[in-house]
């Protein structure tokens, strides 16, 4: 089999939620992030690992996301749609007892025209500027709106990957203002704003990367391996160029394995040149360009050549994988691609 076997830890995912739980307080409620299919793990195997570890609400970026979250959980778990009520959402937010995060004016009208009396929470705009209210449309709707008893009133933290930088106390003094005295459960915090102190928790927090293992949650567990087969090697003589271009010489004699995956696979063409894939613990280099469905590296350093390469694994998690090709461990994990062979462990 010339597919790569992507091994997905479950039990190190609900290990994750429960210490992001634990580092707030009791009378914090710890949600779940499980858009983008899980973060590319897949959302119905983690909600339900997550639901069994005690996760009540959980969180997805549009309707179709939150139909096959409903689906691996049945009735019960709240699920909350970060882009709200759109047009052509309200079958399925009706029908699947779905929670829009309502955004403008715009949307609550929608909301409350199309579905009147049907749960709904609000998003309000701290000073990132990409969804929500803004404090002056908030100020205009905010009574009509609490009338109505909003699931939850929740905003997102721009910078909270960075505990020192300054945007973040000007977002929680924004919040704290526009959610002055209202009688619901409000939100802030994703995962950066769970490792800041405590006035960041109020009554529901957001994880996602976290969960799934990556920055800046240092201390994660590491629930993902990749492990690619090598489908051929190749002896190389001083002077002969490996992939496309010919962006890689030998300078000397060099054994090269040809590893079953690219950047169809989400193998980023960045890390040409620039990544390692490991053989147990010995780092070998990415060499040439990424290929579509090929990657090759230079093993030479190895007295043996295993019939597999890890390129994600205990050595090198998504944020290392990521460095090296210039992006963060986010973009790594929702593009792992639908080729893999995915075994699910717990
Ligand atoms: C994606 C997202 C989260 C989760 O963020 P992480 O950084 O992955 O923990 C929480 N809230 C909102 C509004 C989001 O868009």
């Amino acid at each position: 089999m010339a597919t790569g076997t992507l091994t997905i830890d479950l039990n190190a995912v609900a290990e994750n939620w429960r210490a992001l739980d634990r580092l707030t307080g009791s009378g914090t409620e710890t949600g779940a992030v499980v858009k983008a299919d899980g973060y590319g793990l897949g959302s119905g195997r983690v909600a339900r690992t997550l639901a069994k570890a005690g996760a009540r609400k959980f969180f997805v970026a549009v309707v179709e996301e939150g139909a096959a979250v409903r689906q691996a959980l049945g009735e019960g778990p709240e699920i909350f749609i970060f882009s709200g009520h759109m047009a052509g959402d309200t079958d399925m937010i009706s029908d699947l007892g779905l929670v829009p995060m309502i955004n403008s004016v715009d949307q609550l009208t929608r909301h409350f025209e199309a579905l009147p009396g049907h749960p709904f929470g609000i998003q309000l705009d701290s000073g990132m500027n990409r969804l929500g209210m803004e404090p002056g449309e908030w100020a205009a709707v905010a009574e009509l709106v609490m009338a109505q008893g909003p699931a939850m009133v929740i905003s997102h933290l721009a910078c909270a990957d960075e505990p020192g930088h300054p945007m973040n106390g000007f977002q929680l003094e924004a919040f704290r203002k526009m959610t002055e005295g209202l009688d619901c459960p409000l939100s802030l915090s994703a995962t950066g704003g769970c490792l800041l102190d405590p006035g960041y928790h109020f009554d529901i927090t957001r994880p996602g990367i976290g969960l799934y293992g990556g920055q800046p949650f240092d201390t994660a567990s590491k629930p993902v391996q990749l492990s690619l087969p090598i489908v051929q090697l190749r002896e190389l003589v001083p002077g002969e160029a490996v992939g496309y271009g010919n962006t890689w010489i030998a300078d000397g004699p060099a054994t090269i394995a040809t590893v079953s995956a690219g950047y169809a696979d989400g193998l980023i063409r960045a890390m040409g040149n620039q990544g390692q894939l490991y053989a147990d613990d010995t780092p070998c280099p990415i060499v040439g360009r990424v290929s579509m469905d090929l990657i090759t590296i230079d093993v030479s350093a190895l007295s043996h050549v295993p019939s597999h390469l890890d390129i994600l694994g205990p050595h090198q998690g998504v944020d290392d994988l990521a460095a090296t090709a210039g992006t963060i461990g986010y973009e790594i994990l929702t593009s792992l691609g639908q080729r893999y062979n995915r075994r699910y462990i717990g």
